[in-house]
Order: structure tokens, then C-alpha cells, then sequence
């Protein structure tokens, strides 16, 4: 390789300006708080990163099996019901779009999370991984959208092409809110959306949007755009209270005893949650940053959550197991654990339920 990019000293002054890019500082680096470092952010709990040769350990056994199967009975995506999403009825409603895209109406207010509505998950329009089912409800067909979510900035999540879009919507910007570092992303991708409604959170910082109030809560998990600036950003996952109404959306998350700190928060529990069930194997690889579907069932106990939808599943192929497995898994989990169905559910893409 030396040989290589010596021939090329333009990219080699690239990768050299990226690194020292790099050795970024932290605008808001505190040294009182622990998640804090002068470069970016760390997890509460030391995390069990992956390093660099366990990453192409995964990508070398992954191509060498084939890995993941073809899904064998993906479900079929359902028709929404775009008049039912217009006109909201006065119980809570929860539609799956797909992938970590949730649109959840409550107190006459549409909530968004995560928006990813393009063709690949990737920062390359031909390579990368590509949708497996079109979002359950067009991104032109969505209600007007008050409040985006946003949990961290892989591709899978923080969609510049989605945000663009919704920046334009009839009626102005919806309000932004996004974990510490992602505002300056904002700023240069997606320069439409108003300053005055992108708003960044520390962990367990709040800010109340009329009657809902949003916080940022700590997961397990990282964040990076591209090679070179890992844990840049901040990363978390969201607690969204409305009169008689909290919900919890986990973003991406690993185990840890953020889990514990999170119920400890909260001891009233959750009526609603979205919680990561898929893009798990394999173990030895994904544990520290995605649960599986029994630590999403424990996760969904120990928040005392009353109904939680699975997300994170049947829309991109991230990792080994097949697209369909997750649900199956679940099933499983719920069983071992007592948990009925109608509790800790799935949707189609595109499908609505009214909570109770
Ligand atoms: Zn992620
Ligand atoms: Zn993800």
C-alpha cells in the first residue's frame, strides 16, 4: 500500500488533514461530566468497542457464509391509512415506517423519529445497504410533522435526503431535536432547516415543545459519519412526555446499566416504547452496541413499559441474521419472559395502532 500512496500524495494529504480533523475538540467538553472527553463522548460504561480487526473479522466471515440468509416470509408491507393519519383520534397512534422511523400522534401532535425514508442507509447513492421495503408512508404523504427525534448519527438514522425533505414541508420545518454535535451537521447538510428549530441535548437535558417535553437519555451505544471521527457526536435515546402519556424510544442501543439509571429517572414506567429488536448477530460482535430481542424483552421490563412496538428490523440488511428473524426471536423472548404478544408487538411497515 505505501508504495501506492506515495504515488498519490493528494490523498495521502487528505487522509492526513481528516486525521487531524480529527484530533477534533469538543465544543461543550465539561470535564465534570463523565461522558465527557476533549475529543467527544464516551459511554457511562465502559463499552466493549469492537476494534478495527474484530470489524473485518465480522466482514471477512459474513462474506466467506454468505451471511445474512435471504428473509423467508418478510411481511408485506400494508396500505396506510393516509386519511386516518391526517385526522388523528384522541388516543395515542403509533405507525411503523420502517426501520428506526416511527410516526407517533399524540395530544395533536406528530412526532417523527429517526427519518429515513432513502433507498440506502449509506453515504453512497450505488453501494451500501439497500432498503428491502419501501418506507410504510411516503415521506410526501406524511401529516405535518411538529417534532423530529433524532437518536444518533449512523446512516441508518440521521438521513440527509429525508431531513431535507421534511425542512420543506408545507407549514414550515418541524421542531429538531438532536444529541450534542449533530446541530453542526445540521448546519452544513441540511442548511433549509431554521437554526431556531434545531435544538441539541446533553444527556438528561429537557426542553418542553407546548404540552410534550422532550429528554435525552444515555444508551450504550457510538456514533460516526465516516473513518475518522468517531464518538465526534453525542448518541442517545429519548424520553417524550405528554399529558398522561410517556414514551420511550431507544434509538440504538446495547445493554448496560444506563437501563437502570433510565428507570431510576423515571419510576413511573412508559406507556409506550420503541424498542431496537434487531441487527444482532452475530453476539460475539454486536453485543455492546444492539440488543437482541431478550434484551429488548428485559429492557421493556425493566422501564416498566406498558405496550413497546419492535423496530430496527425488516428494512436494511446490517447484519447476519436474516431480515425476518428478528419477530421469531421475539416471540421467543416474551415467552421466556412472560410478556404477552399484545404488549411488546410488531407492525407491518405502514401499519397504525391506537394504543390503549
Ligand atoms: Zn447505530
Ligand atoms: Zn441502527
Amino acid at each position: 500500500m505505501k508504495p501506492r500512496l506515495a504515488a498519490r500524495p493528494s490523498l495521502l494529504l487528505v487522509l492526513l488533514a481528516c486525521l487531524s480533523a480529527c484530533g477534533a475538540h469538543n465544543p461543550y467538553y465539561d470535564p465534570a461530566r463523565r461522558h465527557h472527553t476533549p475529543e467527544g463522548f464516551r459511554n457511562n460504561y465502559p463499552m466493549q468497542a469492537p476494534s478495527r480487526s474484530d470489524t473485518l473479522r465480522w466482514q471477512w466471515e459474513r462474506w466467506r457464509d454468505g451471511l445474512p440468509p435471504a428473509p423467508q416470509d418478510l411481511p408485506t408491507p400494508v396500505e396506510p391509512d393516509l386519511a386516518a393519519l391526517a385526522h388523528p383520534g384522541p388516543r395515542p397512534a403509533v405507525t411503523w415506517i420502517g426501520h428506526a422511523t416511527v410516526l407517533l400522534q399524540v395530544a395533536g401532535r406528530n412526532v417523527l423519529t429517526d427519518p429515513q425514508f432513502s433507498e440506502r442507509a449509506s453515504p453512497f447513492s450505488f453501494a451500501g445497504p439497500k432498503r428491502a421495503q419501501p418506507p410504510g408512508v411516503p415521506l410526501a404523504s406524511l401529516p405535518h410533522i411538529d417534532l423530529v427525534l433524532i437518536s444518533h448519527n449512523h446512516y441508518d438514522h440521521l438521513d440527509q435526503a429525508s431531513l431535507a425533505a421534511l425542512a420543506r414541508q408545507a407549514g414550515g420545518a418541524p421542531e429538531l431535536v438532536v444529541p450534542l454535535g449533530i446541530e453542526t451537521w445540521m448546519a452544513e447538510e441540511v442548511p433549509e432547516w431554521p437554526r431556531d428549530r434545531i435544538h441539541r441535548f446533553d444527556w438528561w437535558d429537557g426542553r418542553a415543545f407546548g404540552e410534550l417535553r422532550t429528554t435525552l437519555v444515555p444508551v450504550q451505544h457510538w456514533s460516526a459519519r465516516g473513518l475518522f471521527d468517531r464518538n465526534e457526536t453525542l448518541w442517545g435515546g429519548w424520553v417524550l412526555e405528554a399529558p398522561d402519556f410517556r414514551f420511550f424510544f431507544s434509538g440504538d442501543l446495547g445493554y448496560s446499566r444506563d437501563v437502570a439509571d433510565i428507570a431510576a429517572r423515571f419510576p413511573q414506567g412508559f406507556d409506550f416504547a420503541a424498542i431496537a429488536i434487531g441487527a444482532y448477530e452475530p453476539r460475539w460482535f454486536m453485543h455492546s452496541q444492539h440488543v437482541d430481542p431478550t434484551e429488548a424483552v428485559r429492557v421493556f421490563r425493566e422501564l416498566k413499559v406498558r405496550r413497546a412496538l419492535g423496530i430496527h428490523w425488516g428494512t436494511f440488511a446490517l447484519t447476519d441474521e436474516p431480515l425476518d428473524q428478528p419477530p421469531r426471536d421475539l416471540a421467543q423472548a416474551r415467552a421466556a419472559q412472560g410478556v404477552a404478544e399484545s404488549d411488546f408487538f410488531v407492525l407491518r411497515h405502514g401499519e397504525t395502532r391506537v394504543l390503549p
